[in-house]
């Protein structure tokens, strides 16, 4: 086995790729920064490109591009930088990043489904992906999933809950590590739980949560995030996108998923096998963990950082999830059942009503009401079978939907 893995990172400037950068400057022994994709933090960039020193760079928003090579040119390189990557940008610069020939794993960290794109490139290219970008999956499943087939990609889930289910089927005999993310079951395996913190607002009541501010839906209680997904937590919409992400992955009917709210935040899910022993991963919550097991994969690598401690945290508790002032997680549930392109109605509609709300335009309890009436819409035009082009349709139809009820009642 190569000693170095060579690391792609899409979203290089955002939570998932901050901490995926820290881990490979970490252990330089065992990993090489390739190749960055970023959205338009150029700041960040251009600090990231002088330390990891990588191949090849994409800027999103392509128009950056000239302003990102002056600056490359006038800070002279650093001590260990021996020449300027190459830069790209638009869409194709993502799909060649995330294609790139000496890549051995590409870390998806850009937000949303416009991370769809060059995550199929990156598994058209064959290369190994460690899947924090959930909404790709939850969009495209029926795409996705023929596409890893075919070309023999491996996707590693990064999201903390998908990682420890993955860590708990490391030991159990018949669960058939090969057969991840194919949407065939892994014998033995009868349950799942996912484990949900409960978000910002887990110890509102219902009516407060019609006054409830960005301020309020940002912060949260446990983990450090981007926004939209610090607020897709305090929806718990996160945990429904979650039961889709875990159904695609794992291949278990949706019966066979189950949430259940841990304040705690230190077991990150559990598994029920055909014996109904359970499994459970724990760890206090770090992202910097699971990213970390996806990049080492099959190994495990010895880390100074903190260890778990259960006499520090005294007690943990569990609690089935309010359903009623939760609706996104029913919704999810709803728009996976049916399957084809709902989830990527389901998916879009939250992009745009978290969007919006972020921009001041909705309230925060009118997100799942967006979500119901674009998923409800959408029944009458429902693709059992889409190919990529009608899973694209459907996301941009469904933001066009939110938009436009915005507008109306605006
Ligand atoms: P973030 O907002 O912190 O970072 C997003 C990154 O994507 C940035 O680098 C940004 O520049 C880039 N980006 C944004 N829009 C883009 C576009 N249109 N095209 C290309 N690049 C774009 O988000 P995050 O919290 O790091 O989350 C990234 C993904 O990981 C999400 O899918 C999220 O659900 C998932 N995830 C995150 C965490 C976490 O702890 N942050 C945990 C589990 C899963
Ligand atoms: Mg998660």
């Amino acid at each position: 086995m190569k000693s170095v893995k060579s690391i792609s990172v899409l979203g290089s400037t955002g939570s998932i790729g901050t901490q995926t950068l820290q881990i490979a400057e970490e252990f330089p022994e065992q990993f090489k920064v390739v190749g960055l994709t970023a959205g338009r933090n150029l700041d960040l960039l251009v600090r990231q490109i002088q330390t990891h020193n990588p191949e090849i760079v994409a800027l999103a928003d392509a128009s950056l591009l000239p302003e990102l090579k002056s600056r490359l040119n006038d800070n002279s390189p650093n001590e260990s930088q021996t020449k300027l990557p190459q830069l790209t940008g638009g869409i194709e610069g993502l799909n060649t990043v995330a294609g790139w020939d000496k890549t051995d794993l590409v870390v998806t960290g850009i937000v949303g489904c416009a991370g769809l794109l060059p995550t199929l490139s990156a598994i058209r290219a064959g290369k190994d992906l460690a899947l924090a970008n959930k909404e790709t999956l939850i969009a495209a499943g029926p795409v996705v999933l023929p596409e890893l087939k075919k070309s023999g990609s491996r996707l590693l889930p990064a999201d903390s809950e998908h990682s420890a289910i993955f860590q708990c089927l490391q030991g159990t005999p018949w669960a058939d590590n090969a057969r991840l993310s194919t949407g065939i079951p892994t014998p033995g395996l009868r349950r799942i739980q996912l484990t949900a913190s409960g978000g910002a607002f887990r110890d509102w009541s219902t009516k407060d949560l019609e006054q409830a501010t960005v301020k309020d839906a940002t912060s949260h209680p446990n983990w450090s995030m981007g926004k939209k997904i610090t607020v897709d937590s305090a929806t718990l919409m996160n945990k429904g996108l979650e039961v889709i992400e875990a159904h695609y992955l794992f291949g278990l009917e949706y019966e066979h998923i189950e949430i259940v709210i841990h304040p705690q935040s230190i077991i990150h899910s559990m598994i029920e096998l055909a014996d109904s022993s359970v499994l459970a991963q724990l760890g206090w919550p770090d992202m910097k963990l699971p990213i970390l097991y996806c990049m080492s994969w099959p190994r495990r690598l010895h880390t100074p950082w903190e260890r778990l401690d259960l006499t520090k945290i005294e007690k943990l508790t569990f609690k089935s999830p309010d359903t009623e002032k939760y609706p996104c997680m029913q919704l999810a549930y709803s728009a996976g059942r049916i399957g084809g392109t709902m989830p990527a109605v389901l998916n879009a509609a939250n992009e745009e009503a978290v969007d919006q709300f972020l921009k001041e335009k909705i309230q925060f309890i009118e997100i799942p009401k967006m979500i119901e009436r674009a998923c409800e819409i959408h029944k009458r035009d429902l693709n059992i079978k889409p190919n990529l082009d009608e899973i694209l349709e459907v996301d941009f139809w469904a933001r066009e939907i939110i938009r436009e009820v915005v507008k109306k009642n605006s």
